[in-house]
């Protein structure tokens, strides 16, 4: 788990426009934000900084590219859109590598996140094509009662910083999908991937103005997208504060939203679970992308029989991970992606031991230069510790012990999130009880498989609502109209 300056890689700068009206351009005042490694805290680049002018342009460019993209047929939307994705496929290294150098996360888990955002994007070119209405029987011969399914209009896109290519591909992918235009708000801490999928479906062959890119200063972004009559639906992924926030906005100008927000998943291990599988199956999905997840496993409520069985295994696991800089072969854990992430959960590990928390492994920064923080296992941590109740949002795991269902079942749904949760049992019995008693978008039971392009990916209560996996996604970027006609 060293990491040392012989492992840290050298990376060429760079810079990430903004792409409106199908250009590549600066900002009109050529204000940029910078952009650095969080492997060692170096600069490696500027991205634009959108001013209200850019924006207004970037306005006016998804109305003419929303009049535009939604003449073509599905049938060649979705061409386009498939080309995208093999373009996407054919340039994977090179996207994957900017992805960790920006973010911190493995070169592998990169690679993997491009890849299945070009999956994700064939799976919307297909859904496109299935936009179907119906026909309603009338109740007098001779009328056609019509159900037509239209794109709801220009789209303002929030996407964040901890899959730059997944939380983009998605909302960009469903609105193009379904008709619609997109203004995309990139990631200002990772924009070059961003900017690459949109590179992506500019060289495909999507009509001028139909995508655009900005960075800047995500309030005044959102505050002037939201609000603005050109836009008639919004996407967001990010925290549950900013989410209500922006749900709030959009509420006061009667905008459809899609919410992805934070979760808090609760794993629950019953005592006939294979505790050897299990431990090693949550160990490697609490660490993935530093735990920088928004499904991420946080609070793994044990049965009292195997509670030190499967700490033990699980502590074992996480000192297994290797912690270094993403383009080191080897590596399983990169640095967390930004400085306030650092602090954000250094806090959380302070405020639990400051509340009686035991660290059973890790509960430190590594070094003093880039973002890393050690794989970390917390036990006797107190419900009124930060941890047990706000997303961590970093390779931090709660254990805590249970003896009944109930018990189990009341400490899962007892926060306010209600995103993604985990089981692991042999009985099929408890799997079917589980499955049906936790208050969440998302369970998966003894295996760990979320957000796959063909399945719903949201939460509920505030963790947000709407899709943005599966054929529910594509609903919230459609209008139904109601035709009835008569013949003469
Ligand atoms: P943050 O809440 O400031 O930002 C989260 C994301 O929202 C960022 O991408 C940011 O650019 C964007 N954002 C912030 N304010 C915005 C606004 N007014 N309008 C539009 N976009 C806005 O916090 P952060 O330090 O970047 O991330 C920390 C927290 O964010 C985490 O604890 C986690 O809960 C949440 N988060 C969730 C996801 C997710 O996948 N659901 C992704 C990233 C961050």
């Amino acid at each position: 788990m060293r990491v040392t300056e012989s492992n840290k890689v050298d990376v060429m700068s760079s810079h990430t426009q903004l792409f409106i009206d199908g250009s590549w351009r600066d900002s009109s005042s050529n204000a940029t934000l910078t952009v650095l490694n969080p492997s060692t805290e170096q600069a490696i680049g500027t991205v634009s900084r959108a001013e209200r002018s850019d924006l207004d342009l970037a306005l006016d460019a998804a109305q003419r590219g929303f009049f535009a993209w939604r003449e073509i047929s599905a049938f060649e939307r979705s061409k386009i859109m498939r080309t995208a994705a093999d373009l996407i496929r054919s340039r994977a290294d090179t996207i994957a590598r900017t992805l960790t150098v920006e973010q911190g996360k493995p070169l592998a888990e990169a690679r993997a996140e491009t890849l299945n955002g070009a999956d994700i994007i064939d799976w919307f070119a297909e859904e496109c094509r299935r936009t179907y209405g119906r026909v309603i029987p009338p109740r007098v011969h001779g009328i056609y009662q019509l159900v037509i399914r239209e794109p709801v209009g220009p789209v303002a896109a929030f996407s964040p910083w901890n899959f730059p290519i997944n939380q983009a591909v998605r909302k960009i992918a469903i609105a193009l999908a379904a008709g619609c235009s997109v203004i995309l708000k990139g990631p200002e801490e990772t924009p070059g991937p961003c900017a690459e999928l949109v590179r992506a479906f500019d060289d495909a062959g999507v009509v001028r103005g139909a995508v655009n890119l900005v960075f800047g200063v995500p309030a005044e972004i959102s505050d002037y997208l939201i609000a603005h009559p050109t836009v008639r639906k919004i996407s967001f992924t990010g925290s549950t504060a900013v989410g209500k926030r922006l749900a709030a906005l959009a509420g006061m100008h009667m905008k459809r939203i899609t919410m992805e927000l934070g979760g808090h998943a609760p794993v629950i291990i019953f005592d006939d679970a294979d505790i050897d599988i299990a431990a090693k199956v949550m160990a490697a999905s609490k660490y993935r992308n530093a735990g920088q997840v928004c499904i991420a496993p946080t609070r793994f409520l044990v049965q009292e029989k195997v509670y030190d069985l499967f700490l033990e295994k699980f502590v074992t696991a996480s000192n297994g991970i290797r912690v270094g800089d993403g383009l080191q072969p080897g590596t399983t854990m990169g640095p967390l992606a930004h400085e306030r992430r650092l602090q954000a959960v250094e806090n959380f590990v302070d405020d639990a031991v400051e509340h009686g928390a035991e660290i059973e492994t890790g509960g430190n920064r590594i070094g003093s230069n880039g973002y890393y923080f050690s794989p970390t296992v917390l036990t006797h941590t107190s419900q009124n510790s930060r941890v047990m109740n706000d997303e961590p949002f970093g390779p931090v795991a709660v254990m805590i012990p249970f003896s009944d269902f109930d018990g189990a079942v009341a400490e899962a749904n007892r926060l306010p999130y209600g995103l993604a949760a985990y089981a692991w049992t042999k009985s099929a019995k408890t799997a079917n009880l589980v499955g049906a008693a936790v208050e969440s978008g998302m369970v998966s039971i003894n295996h760990v498989a979320l957000a796959m392009p063909e399945v719903p990916f949201g939460g509920i209560k505030d963790s947000g609502y709407g899709s943005e996996g599966g054929s529910e996604a594509i609903e919230a970027y459609l209008n139904s109209k109601f035709v009835t006609q008569a013949g003469l």
